[in-house]
């Protein structure tokens, strides 16, 4: 059949594309298959951590400069279900939390420009609306699946908690190869995204945002589309460019994020965020603008990745223009301000704080050890496997997680949501501010909760936000 013929040929070349693009041990890739994924996997849910059961360099484990072959949904309910047991939460009030409210599952045939049709799939998962209405990105990428979908969007009800704004959480994604699609072939496929799931969506119901492989353009896209059917609804997208009302700051708001959560957790730490050097794993949206402000305030980047490569300089790599390389089609690896370096090597590169900000699983029990730092702070969604937080817990890293760290973009899109129903905007200034004061908040909550209970940051987070939800669920009467 010509759909399932197309469907195995895009697979194929989404594969071969991976493969050839990623020499920094890039995303899964080949190794897929490992025994080592098994063997995290099984020691989790044997209500372990995954750790000592295989040694770092023993068979079946995963090279240090790959991902994890953990899923995101994995861990994200490990730390689910550690908070839910340290607070006492009923096991059946706690089923009603893990899982998810609505699923929808939609196919996307595209004429690509080979004449071809090619066959995606796409997904908007719903995870909880106790606290408002749905909010999360839309992810396209060849590795999107429904369990990944399913562990953000569980990921966004706790995050949108624990920052205190007023949204359930949700996410969706296609899997469709990104990289490789044209741009009238991405106009398409979010198009038809739109208009098969505009149904389940709507500025006071659920309101999509960009994630890894969608921008400002892909949100005018969907924005308009949902249009078409419902009139003008600028609410109903966040992320959107500014000429199509979008907030001021939201393009940076995720990096600004996190530097606000770095700037706590330093003075917790003693250190000087002017004289302190950082690694980014990840240059893109998030990782470039956190290290264009990082730099702002002082601190030197000292090694930077991609999905094609690494780069280093003692001296500090300038990260404007390195973000300005990026942008004019240049790869990392051939910035001339830094030398090349590998994936496994950028790990080990001395520094204060170390931001990973491309995929998850990124920082696995095979190379946990390696890192150079005394503070992660998580700007991309699960980084961290759960062996490995044990490890860097063990080795005194001190670790500011992602369900908290990364909300700045969340936050931001709430801004922009909010002038949207008003027709109104914001000044930059204001809207950094706003955002400040959110995430200080959010850091002086869990931190106070930290302390008190005891336990690192991660499961104080997560702690905060269950039982802002549950509170929400029960006080609405959606569970007694
Ligand atoms: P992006 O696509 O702009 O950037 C991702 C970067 O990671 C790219 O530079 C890519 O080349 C790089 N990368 C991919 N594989 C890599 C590998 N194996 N090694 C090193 N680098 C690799 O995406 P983004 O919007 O910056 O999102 C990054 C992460 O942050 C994702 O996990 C996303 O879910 C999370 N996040 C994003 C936002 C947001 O507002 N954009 C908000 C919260 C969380």
């Amino acid at each position: 059949m010509a759909d399932d013929e197309a469907r195995t040929a895009t697979k194929e070349s989404a594969d071969a594309k991976q493969q050839e693009q990623e020499p920094t041990g890039g995303q899964t890739g080949t190794d897929q298959e490992t025994g080592d994924t098994v063997t995290e996997k099984q020691a989790l849910h044997e209500g372990g951590t995954g750790d000592g059961q295989v040694t770092p360099e023993g068979p079946g484990s995963t090279p240090a400069g790959e991902r994890a072959e953990i899923s995101n949904f994995e861990i994200v309910n490990h730390y689910f279900n550690r908070a839910a047991e340290r607070i006492g939460l009923r096991d059946d009030v706690a089923a009603v939390l893990r899982s998810a409210y609505r699923e929808v599952q939609v196919q996307i045939p595209v004429t690509r420009t080979d004449d071809r049709i090619h066959v995606y799939t796409g997904y908007r998962v719903q995870h909880n609306g106790a606290r408002g209405p749905y909010k999360g990105g839309v992810r396209f990428h060849p590795e999107v699946d429904l369990d990944e979908v399913r562990a953000l969007a569980s990921l966004m009800t706790w995050k949108t908690a624990i920052a205190g704004i007023p949204y359930g959480g949700a996410k969706g994604g296609v899997n469709c190869p990104a990289g490789e699609l044209e741009a009238h072939e991405k106009e398409k496929v979010a198009r038809s995204f739109m208009s098969k799931i505009d149904k389940v969506l709507g500025p006071t119901r659920d309101i999509p945002a960009p994630d890894v492989g969608t921008n400002a353009q892909t949100m005018a896209w969907m924005m308009d589309e949902y249009g078409k059917l419902h009139g003008h609804t600028p609410a109903i997208v966040t992320g959107k460019p500014i000429s199509l009302e979008g907030s001021y700051g939201r393009e940076a708001a995720t990096g600004r994020g996190l530097v606000y959560m770095y700037r706590e957790a330093a003075a917790a730490l003693g250190i000087r965020p002017s004289e302190s050097r950082f690694t980014v794993q990840g240059f893109g949206n998030v990782g470039s603008w956190a290290s264009r402000i990082m730099q702002e305030l002082g601190a030197k980047l000292v090694a930077a990745s991609d999905a094609f490569g690494a780069v280093r300089s003692d001296e500090g790599l300038d990260a404007e223009a390195l973000a300005s390389h990026v942008a004019d089609g240049g790869r990392l690896r051939d910035f001339e301000g830094g030398e090349e370096i590998s994936a496994v090597e950028l790990l080990e590169t001395e520094c204060e704080v170390f931001i990973p900000a491309a995929l998850g699983g990124m920082i696995h029990k095979s190379n946990a050890e390696r890192l150079r730092c005394k503070l992660v702070v998580e700007g991309a969604n699960s980084p961290t496997t759960p062996a490995a937080d044990e490890i860097l817990e063990d080795r005194g890293v001190f670790v500011v997680p992602d369900v908290m760290a990364n909300a700045g973009g969340v936050v931001v899109s709430y801004f922009e949501w909010a002038q949207n129903l008003q027709h109104f905007r914001w000044e930059e200034r204001e809207v950094n501010e706003k955002l400040g004061r959110i995430m200080r908040r959010a850091y002086r909550e869990v931190a106070a909760r930290a302390e008190k209970d005891e336990v690192p940051f991660r499961l104080a987070a997560y702690e905060v936000g269950i039982e802002r939800v549950a509170d929400a669920a029960r006080t609405r009467g959606y569970i007694s």
